[in-house]
């Protein structure tokens, strides 16, 4: 069983992780250096999808 998630970034770019946990330091971190923006836990949890 795949604990794969994906969470899409409204630019059109498409993080992947392991779990939740991963996916949503992911899409912190492309937010963080690819906008210059502060994604919140609870903003980026609600973005991700299993993929
Ligand atoms: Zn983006």
């Amino acid at each position: 069983m795949s604990d794969a998630k994906v969470i899409q970034c409204p630019c059109g770019y498409v993080l992947h992780g392991t779990g939740d946990a991963e996916v949503i330091a992911a899409a912190q971190s492309h937010a963080r250096d690819v906008h210059d923006q502060e994604l919140s836990l609870e903003q980026a949890r609600a973005m991700a999808r299993p993929a």
